[in-house]
Protein backbone atom coordinates (compact mmCIF):
# COMPACT_ATOMS: atom_id res chain seq x y z
CA UNK A 1 0.00 0.00 0.00
CA UNK A 2 1.30 3.40 -0.78
CA UNK A 3 1.86 5.32 2.40
CA UNK A 4 0.45 8.93 2.62
CA UNK A 5 2.42 11.89 3.67
CA UNK A 6 1.37 13.64 6.20
CA UNK A 7 2.73 16.64 4.87
CA UNK A 8 0.20 16.57 2.13
CA UNK A 9 -2.27 17.33 4.83
CA UNK A 10 -3.87 20.20 6.54
CA UNK A 11 -4.80 19.44 10.07
CA UNK A 12 -8.59 18.96 9.43
CA UNK A 13 -7.42 16.47 6.90
CA UNK A 14 -4.83 14.48 8.76
CA UNK A 15 -7.63 14.18 12.19
CA UNK A 16 -9.82 12.57 9.17
CA UNK A 17 -7.70 10.42 8.05
CA UNK A 18 -6.40 8.98 11.59
CA UNK A 19 -10.02 8.86 12.85
CA UNK A 20 -10.30 6.57 9.09
CA UNK A 21 -7.57 4.06 11.01
CA UNK A 22 -9.85 4.08 14.05
CA UNK A 23 -7.25 6.08 16.31
CA UNK A 24 -8.56 8.60 18.60
CA UNK A 25 -8.27 11.95 17.40
CA UNK A 26 -5.91 13.27 20.09
CA UNK A 27 -2.97 11.02 17.97
CA UNK A 28 -3.91 13.36 15.08
CA UNK A 29 -2.75 16.75 17.38
CA UNK A 30 -0.05 14.86 18.94
CA UNK A 31 1.34 13.39 15.84
CA UNK A 32 0.79 17.53 14.39
CA UNK A 33 2.54 18.94 17.48
CA UNK A 34 5.84 16.46 16.15
CA UNK A 35 5.79 17.60 12.99
CA UNK A 36 4.67 21.40 13.34
CA UNK A 37 6.40 22.63 16.59
CA UNK A 38 9.12 19.89 17.03
CA UNK A 39 10.32 19.14 13.67
CA UNK A 40 10.15 15.32 14.28
CA UNK A 41 10.03 13.73 11.01
CA UNK A 42 10.33 9.87 12.52
CA UNK A 43 7.79 8.50 14.53
CA UNK A 44 10.32 6.70 15.90
CA UNK A 45 11.29 9.73 18.01
CA UNK A 46 7.73 10.55 18.71
CA UNK A 47 8.58 9.47 22.50
CA UNK A 48 4.59 10.51 24.43
CA UNK A 49 3.10 7.90 21.65
CA UNK A 50 3.35 3.96 22.01
CA UNK A 51 4.90 1.80 19.96
CA UNK A 52 1.70 -0.22 18.73
CA UNK A 53 0.50 3.46 17.73
CA UNK A 54 3.38 4.18 15.51
CA UNK A 55 3.16 0.80 13.82
CA UNK A 56 -0.48 1.63 13.31
CA UNK A 57 0.74 5.21 12.17
CA UNK A 58 4.32 3.69 10.00
CA UNK A 59 1.41 0.95 8.06
CA UNK A 60 -0.11 3.96 6.67
CA UNK A 61 1.37 7.00 6.87
CA UNK A 62 5.50 8.51 6.11
CA UNK A 63 6.87 12.00 6.59
CA UNK A 64 8.89 12.42 4.09
CA UNK A 65 11.54 15.27 3.53
CA UNK A 66 13.00 15.57 0.04
CA UNK A 67 16.98 14.69 0.52
CA UNK A 68 19.61 17.34 0.58
CA UNK A 69 23.01 16.00 -0.35
CA UNK A 70 26.24 17.95 0.98
CA UNK A 71 27.63 17.14 -2.61
CA UNK A 72 24.53 19.68 -3.96
CA UNK A 73 24.78 22.66 -1.78
CA UNK A 74 26.24 25.44 -3.41
CA UNK A 75 27.34 28.88 -1.40
CA UNK A 76 27.02 32.06 -3.30
CA UNK A 77 30.35 34.58 -3.05
CA UNK A 78 27.13 36.85 -1.43
CA UNK A 79 26.19 34.40 0.74
CA UNK A 80 23.43 32.80 -0.82
CA UNK A 81 23.41 29.01 -1.13
CA UNK A 82 21.27 27.18 -4.03
CA UNK A 83 20.33 23.56 -2.71
CA UNK A 84 19.41 20.66 -5.26
CA UNK A 85 17.07 18.40 -3.41
CA UNK A 86 15.78 15.32 -4.26
CA UNK A 87 12.20 13.85 -4.18
CA UNK A 88 11.38 10.21 -3.54
CA UNK A 89 10.71 9.80 -6.54
CA UNK A 90 14.28 10.63 -7.74
CA UNK A 91 13.30 14.50 -9.12
CA UNK A 92 15.42 17.15 -8.59
CA UNK A 93 14.18 20.39 -7.36
CA UNK A 94 15.81 23.33 -6.17
CA UNK A 95 15.81 26.46 -3.45
CA UNK A 96 18.07 29.34 -2.98
CA UNK A 97 18.71 30.35 0.52
CA UNK A 98 19.21 34.04 0.96
CA UNK A 99 20.21 36.23 3.93
CA UNK A 100 19.28 40.24 4.77
CA UNK A 101 19.83 41.64 8.17
CA UNK A 102 18.03 38.89 10.22
CA UNK A 103 16.02 37.95 7.88
CA UNK A 104 16.51 34.05 6.24
CA UNK A 105 14.16 34.02 3.00
CA UNK A 106 13.83 30.80 0.81
CA UNK A 107 12.86 30.43 -2.56
CA UNK A 108 10.41 27.42 -2.91
CA UNK A 109 9.37 25.86 -6.04
CA UNK A 110 6.31 24.48 -6.69
CA UNK A 111 6.87 22.18 -10.14
CA UNK A 112 9.18 20.31 -11.56
CA UNK A 113 10.36 22.55 -14.55
CA UNK A 114 7.75 25.20 -15.87
CA UNK A 115 4.88 24.85 -18.68
CA UNK A 116 4.66 28.47 -19.04
CA UNK A 117 7.80 29.05 -21.27
CA UNK A 118 8.79 32.53 -20.72
CA UNK A 119 11.41 33.55 -23.26
CA UNK A 120 14.22 34.52 -20.91
CA UNK A 121 13.58 32.00 -17.82
CA UNK A 122 15.50 28.86 -18.07
CA UNK A 123 12.72 26.64 -16.17
CA UNK A 124 10.43 26.90 -18.77
CA UNK A 125 12.77 27.13 -22.38
CA UNK A 126 15.94 24.57 -20.80
CA UNK A 127 13.64 21.90 -19.05
CA UNK A 128 10.02 22.38 -19.80
CA UNK A 129 7.57 20.72 -17.88
CA UNK A 130 8.06 17.49 -15.81
CA UNK A 131 5.54 17.15 -12.95
CA UNK A 132 3.67 19.63 -9.95
CA UNK A 133 5.15 19.07 -6.63
CA UNK A 134 3.04 17.45 -3.92
CA UNK A 135 2.43 19.85 -1.27
CA UNK A 136 4.79 17.87 0.85
CA UNK A 137 7.60 18.57 -1.56
CA UNK A 138 6.93 22.28 -1.27
CA UNK A 139 6.85 22.22 2.37
CA UNK A 140 9.32 19.57 2.43
CA UNK A 141 11.84 22.40 1.11
CA UNK A 142 11.69 24.50 3.88
CA UNK A 143 11.80 21.80 6.59
CA UNK A 144 14.91 20.15 4.91
CA UNK A 145 16.54 23.39 4.19
CA UNK A 146 15.85 24.34 7.61
CA UNK A 147 17.37 20.87 9.43
CA UNK A 148 20.14 21.07 7.28
CA UNK A 149 21.19 24.76 8.46
CA UNK A 150 19.91 24.45 12.05
CA UNK A 151 18.33 27.63 12.06
CA UNK A 152 14.78 29.60 11.24
CA UNK A 153 14.00 30.58 7.78
CA UNK A 154 11.79 33.47 8.26
CA UNK A 155 10.04 34.58 5.08
CA UNK A 156 9.14 32.45 2.70
CA UNK A 157 9.24 33.85 -1.67
CA UNK A 158 7.20 31.24 -4.05
CA UNK A 159 9.63 32.21 -6.58
CA UNK A 160 11.65 29.20 -7.47
CA UNK A 161 10.89 26.73 -10.26
CA UNK A 162 6.99 26.45 -11.59
CA UNK A 163 4.27 28.98 -11.96
CA UNK A 164 2.48 28.33 -8.01
CA UNK A 165 -1.18 29.32 -9.48
CA UNK A 166 -1.00 25.90 -11.73
CA UNK A 167 -0.39 24.25 -9.25
CA UNK A 168 -3.24 25.67 -7.22
CA UNK A 169 -4.66 22.70 -4.91
CA UNK A 170 -1.26 21.68 -3.56
CA UNK A 171 -0.41 25.81 -3.13
CA UNK A 172 -3.36 26.06 -1.28
CA UNK A 173 -2.24 23.28 0.89
CA UNK A 174 1.01 24.58 1.59
CA UNK A 175 -0.77 28.19 2.37
CA UNK A 176 -2.62 26.73 4.97
CA UNK A 177 0.32 25.07 6.79
CA UNK A 178 2.34 27.75 6.54
CA UNK A 179 -0.24 30.41 7.97
CA UNK A 180 -1.82 28.14 10.60
CA UNK A 181 -1.53 28.82 14.34
CA UNK A 182 -1.33 24.82 14.66
CA UNK A 183 0.93 24.48 11.80
CA UNK A 184 3.91 26.58 10.78
CA UNK A 185 2.60 30.41 11.82
CA UNK A 186 4.04 32.67 10.21
CA UNK A 187 2.71 36.12 9.19
CA UNK A 188 0.91 36.63 6.52
CA UNK A 189 3.34 39.23 5.72
CA UNK A 190 6.08 36.86 5.65
CA UNK A 191 5.05 35.08 2.66
CA UNK A 192 5.28 36.27 -1.35
CA UNK A 193 3.48 34.45 -4.01
CA UNK A 194 4.64 35.30 -7.63
CA UNK A 195 2.94 34.36 -10.40
CA UNK A 196 3.18 35.38 -14.35
CA UNK A 197 -0.39 35.98 -14.32
CA UNK A 198 -2.94 33.06 -14.10
CA UNK A 199 -5.73 35.92 -14.01
CA UNK A 200 -8.53 34.09 -12.86
CA UNK A 201 -6.96 32.51 -9.62
CA UNK A 202 -5.50 35.74 -8.47
CA UNK A 203 -7.77 37.64 -6.72
CA UNK A 204 -9.91 34.44 -4.74
CA UNK A 205 -6.42 33.25 -3.36
CA UNK A 206 -5.12 36.36 -2.17
CA UNK A 207 -7.52 37.51 -0.54
CA UNK A 208 -8.37 34.32 1.43
CA UNK A 209 -4.77 34.42 2.46
CA UNK A 210 -3.92 37.83 2.57
CA UNK A 211 -0.33 36.69 2.03
CA UNK A 212 1.73 39.64 -0.48
CA UNK A 213 1.49 39.33 -4.20
CA UNK A 214 4.54 39.31 -6.80
CA UNK A 215 3.24 39.56 -10.63
CA UNK A 216 6.06 39.20 -13.50
CA UNK A 217 4.70 41.50 -15.38
CA UNK A 218 8.05 42.46 -17.38
CA UNK A 219 6.04 43.83 -20.39
CA UNK A 220 3.53 46.90 -20.64
CA UNK A 221 1.84 45.84 -23.74
CA UNK A 222 -0.06 42.92 -24.33
CA UNK A 223 1.76 42.45 -28.18
CA UNK A 224 5.44 42.62 -26.35
CA UNK A 225 4.25 40.42 -23.48
CA UNK A 226 2.59 37.81 -25.60
CA UNK A 227 5.80 37.68 -27.96
CA UNK A 228 8.23 36.91 -24.64
CA UNK A 229 5.59 35.39 -22.48
CA UNK A 230 3.27 32.75 -24.45
CA UNK A 231 0.80 32.82 -21.03
CA UNK A 232 -0.23 36.47 -21.67
CA UNK A 233 -1.95 34.79 -25.24
CA UNK A 234 -4.72 32.91 -22.69
CA UNK A 235 -4.47 36.15 -19.91
CA UNK A 236 -4.36 39.25 -21.29
CA UNK A 237 -3.14 42.80 -19.98
CA UNK A 238 -6.79 43.34 -19.76
CA UNK A 239 -8.06 40.52 -17.72
CA UNK A 240 -4.93 40.61 -15.75
CA UNK A 241 -5.15 44.04 -14.46
CA UNK A 242 -8.72 43.67 -13.98
CA UNK A 243 -7.88 40.89 -11.46
CA UNK A 244 -5.28 42.76 -10.05
CA UNK A 245 -7.96 45.31 -9.19
CA UNK A 246 -10.01 42.46 -6.89
CA UNK A 247 -6.65 41.60 -4.81
CA UNK A 248 -8.08 43.28 -1.16
CA UNK A 249 -4.79 45.51 -0.17
CA UNK A 250 -4.64 46.56 3.82
CA UNK A 251 -3.17 49.13 5.00
CA UNK A 252 0.72 49.27 3.71
CA UNK A 253 0.20 46.59 1.04
CA UNK A 254 0.92 47.08 -2.41
CA UNK A 255 1.26 44.51 -4.98
CA UNK A 256 4.90 44.15 -6.14
CA UNK A 257 4.98 44.27 -10.08
CA UNK A 258 8.41 42.68 -11.03
CA UNK A 259 9.99 43.88 -14.25
CA UNK A 260 13.20 42.16 -15.41
CA UNK A 261 14.97 44.98 -17.23
CA UNK A 262 16.09 44.00 -20.69
CA UNK A 263 18.48 45.60 -22.80
CA UNK A 264 16.80 47.67 -25.98
CA UNK A 265 13.44 45.51 -25.77
CA UNK A 266 11.20 46.88 -22.73
CA UNK A 267 13.69 49.15 -20.68
CA UNK A 268 12.70 52.75 -23.02
CA UNK A 269 11.01 55.59 -21.44
CA UNK A 270 8.09 54.44 -23.59
CA UNK A 271 7.91 51.30 -21.92
CA UNK A 272 8.09 53.37 -18.48
CA UNK A 273 5.36 55.71 -19.47
CA UNK A 274 3.00 52.36 -20.80
CA UNK A 275 3.58 51.01 -17.46
CA UNK A 276 2.69 53.68 -15.49
CA UNK A 277 -0.42 53.78 -17.22
CA UNK A 278 -1.35 50.66 -17.02
CA UNK A 279 -0.54 50.31 -13.26
CA UNK A 280 -2.14 53.70 -12.68
CA UNK A 281 -5.23 52.68 -11.11
CA UNK A 282 -3.63 49.98 -8.70
CA UNK A 283 -1.57 50.48 -5.34
CA UNK A 284 1.68 48.68 -6.91
CA UNK A 285 5.44 48.77 -5.99
CA UNK A 286 7.99 48.20 -8.90
CA UNK A 287 10.59 45.84 -8.30
CA UNK A 288 13.11 46.15 -11.51
CA UNK A 289 15.38 42.96 -11.75
CA UNK A 290 18.69 42.45 -13.39
CA UNK A 291 18.31 40.20 -16.25
CA UNK A 292 20.66 36.72 -15.31
CA UNK A 293 21.65 35.97 -18.84
CA UNK A 294 20.87 32.19 -19.59
CA UNK A 295 22.04 30.53 -22.60
CA UNK A 296 18.84 30.05 -24.57
CA UNK A 297 17.77 33.49 -24.96
CA UNK A 298 20.07 36.28 -26.57
CA UNK A 299 19.02 39.29 -24.56
CA UNK A 300 21.46 41.35 -22.35
CA UNK A 301 21.27 43.54 -19.38
CA UNK A 302 20.34 46.90 -19.47
CA UNK A 303 23.39 48.85 -18.48
CA UNK A 304 23.00 50.90 -15.11
CA UNK A 305 22.79 53.93 -16.93
CA UNK A 306 19.40 52.85 -18.64
CA UNK A 307 18.01 51.20 -14.86
CA UNK A 308 18.47 54.43 -13.42
CA UNK A 309 16.73 56.88 -15.87
CA UNK A 310 13.63 54.05 -15.65
CA UNK A 311 13.78 54.43 -12.09
CA UNK A 312 14.14 58.17 -11.88
CA UNK A 313 11.17 58.21 -14.10
CA UNK A 314 8.74 55.66 -12.18
CA UNK A 315 10.21 57.87 -8.70
CA UNK A 316 9.00 61.05 -10.48
CA UNK A 317 5.65 59.61 -11.16
CA UNK A 318 5.17 58.75 -7.64
CA UNK A 319 5.73 54.91 -7.39
CA UNK A 320 7.85 53.06 -4.88
CA UNK A 321 10.61 51.06 -6.71
CA UNK A 322 12.79 49.00 -5.53
CA UNK A 323 16.23 47.22 -7.47
CA UNK A 324 16.35 43.76 -7.03
CA UNK A 325 19.54 42.62 -6.07
CA UNK A 326 20.13 39.35 -7.88
CA UNK A 327 21.62 36.99 -5.57
CA UNK A 328 23.42 33.61 -6.24
CA UNK A 329 24.05 33.99 -9.86
CA UNK A 330 27.54 32.70 -10.01
CA UNK A 331 25.80 29.51 -8.98
CA UNK A 332 23.16 29.90 -11.31
CA UNK A 333 20.72 30.15 -8.76
CA UNK A 334 19.41 33.73 -9.72
CA UNK A 335 16.08 34.00 -10.93
CA UNK A 336 15.25 32.05 -14.32
CA UNK A 337 18.50 30.33 -13.76
CA UNK A 338 17.21 27.73 -12.01
CA UNK A 339 18.03 25.20 -14.70
CA UNK A 340 19.16 21.83 -13.81
CA UNK A 341 21.29 20.93 -17.25
CA UNK A 342 19.57 17.21 -17.50
CA UNK A 343 22.88 15.31 -18.04
CA UNK A 344 24.51 16.66 -14.93
CA UNK A 345 21.71 17.72 -12.82
CA UNK A 346 22.93 15.73 -9.49
CA UNK A 347 26.16 17.84 -9.11
CA UNK A 348 26.44 20.95 -8.83
CA UNK A 349 30.50 22.41 -9.20
CA UNK A 350 31.50 25.03 -6.52
N1 LIG B 1 6.08 31.45 -12.38
C1 LIG B 1 6.12 32.45 -11.33
C2 LIG B 1 7.11 32.09 -10.26
C3 LIG B 1 8.55 32.10 -10.71
S1 LIG B 1 9.28 33.48 -10.00
C4 LIG B 1 6.39 33.81 -11.94
O1 LIG B 1 6.66 33.87 -13.13
O2 LIG B 1 6.29 34.82 -11.24
C5 LIG B 1 10.73 33.70 -10.89
C6 LIG B 1 10.96 35.17 -11.20
O3 LIG B 1 12.19 35.32 -11.93
C7 LIG B 1 9.87 35.70 -12.11
O4 LIG B 1 9.63 37.05 -11.84
C8 LIG B 1 10.56 35.56 -13.46
O5 LIG B 1 9.94 36.33 -14.44
C9 LIG B 1 11.96 36.00 -13.15
N2 LIG B 1 12.93 35.58 -14.14
C10 LIG B 1 12.83 34.55 -15.00
N3 LIG B 1 13.92 34.48 -15.78
C11 LIG B 1 14.75 35.47 -15.39
C12 LIG B 1 16.05 35.90 -15.80
N4 LIG B 1 16.71 35.26 -16.75
N5 LIG B 1 16.60 36.96 -15.18
C13 LIG B 1 15.94 37.59 -14.18
N6 LIG B 1 14.72 37.23 -13.74
C14 LIG B 1 14.13 36.18 -14.34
Amino acid sequence: MLKKNILNFTLAAWEKAVEEIKLPRFRATQVWDWIYNKRVFTFADMSNISLATKEELEKHFCIDLPLIDDKNVASSADGSQKFLLTTTDGAVIESMVMYANDRVTICLSSMVGCPLRCAFCATGTEIGFVRMLDACEIIGQLFAVEKYLKNKVTSIVFMGMGEPLLNLANTKIVLENLLSPNACAYSRNAITLSTAGIAPVIAPLINKYRIRLAVSLHFPTDAQRSQYMPVNCTHGLKELFTALKQVKLEGNDYITIEYIMLKDINDSLDHARALVKICSHIKVKFNLIPYNKIASFEGEPSSQKTIDAFTAFLLAKGFRVSMRHSRGTDISGGCGQFALKKDTHTIIDD
